[in-house]
């Protein structure tokens, strides 16, 4: 299975995206963990990125092609994948038909998660990142069993640069600039399905898995 997961920052894609990934047993692959990683080994591509999260703008788009383009080379691709943050734009999403088609694999569903904007600010502002496994914490909402630490690999929790107020806010201008294009472009191809992410995550979760197997309608 291929799909897409859409939604502003703080919609809860990171945590869908993964736990999804492992129950249909599919490869997660995230564009703002991919970007990170580099960052973090200081690779040409981690450098030329990083002055651009940080303050909260898209990474130009020729650079996350080549990198997604890379990552689409690996094998677990052929077992299906969850792409989380990618595309945010027209420009990406034909990109993105450009790359599969070569690979001859086609997108199944696009699922968008409609966020209000309070839940958005609440969610990025607690947020915590594993940095050994890059699983996700919340102060308040999915706190770790040891404060500070991954309950999974008992790395240090971190708080990402790009999840204060000021370049959430930054985040959701960019996102807003472009989203509607995307949703309408997915429209048109009758490939999106819309859920509302402001309920817990597991409650999202849940009823995300049912639509996939065919038992519930999406929006409920
Ligand atoms: P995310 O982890 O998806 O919230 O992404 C964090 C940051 O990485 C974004 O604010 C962008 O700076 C960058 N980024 C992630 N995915 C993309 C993308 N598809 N295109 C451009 N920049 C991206």
């Amino acid at each position: 299975m291929q799909i897409i997961m859409l939604g502003p920052p703080g919609a809860g894609k990171g945590t869908q995206s993964k736990r999804l990934a492992q129950k249909l047993k599919v490869s997660h692959i995230s564009t703002g963990d991919l970007l990170r990683q580099n960052e973090k080994e200081q690779t040409s591509l981690g450098k030329d990125a990083k002055d651009f999260m940080n303050r909260g703008l898209l990474v130009p788009d020729e650079l996350v092609a080549q990198m997604l383009q890379e990552r689409f080379n690996a094998t677990d691709i052929k077992n299906g994948f969850i792409l989380d943050g990618y595309p945010r734009n027209l420009n990406q999403a034909k990109t993105l038909e450009v790359i599969l088609e070569k690979k001859q694999i086609s997108i199944d569903t696009v699922i968008y998660l409609d966020t209000s904007v309070p839940v958005i600010i609440q969610r990025l502002t607690g947020r915590r990142v594993c940095s050994g496994c890059q699983a996700n914490y919340h102060i308040k909402n999915m706190p770790p069993k040891k404060d500070g630490y991954c309950d999974q690999c008992n790395q240090t929790l971190y708080q990402r640069t790009d999840d204060n107020e000021a370049t959430v806010m930054k985040r959701l201008d960019v996102y807003k600039k472009e989203v509607s294009t995307l949703i309408d472009y997915y429209k048109e191809k009758h490939l999106l399905v819309e859920f509302s992410a402001d309920e817990d995550a597991g409650v999202v979760l849940q009823k995300i898995a049912e639509y996939l197997s065919g038992n519930d309608s999406p929006k409920n």
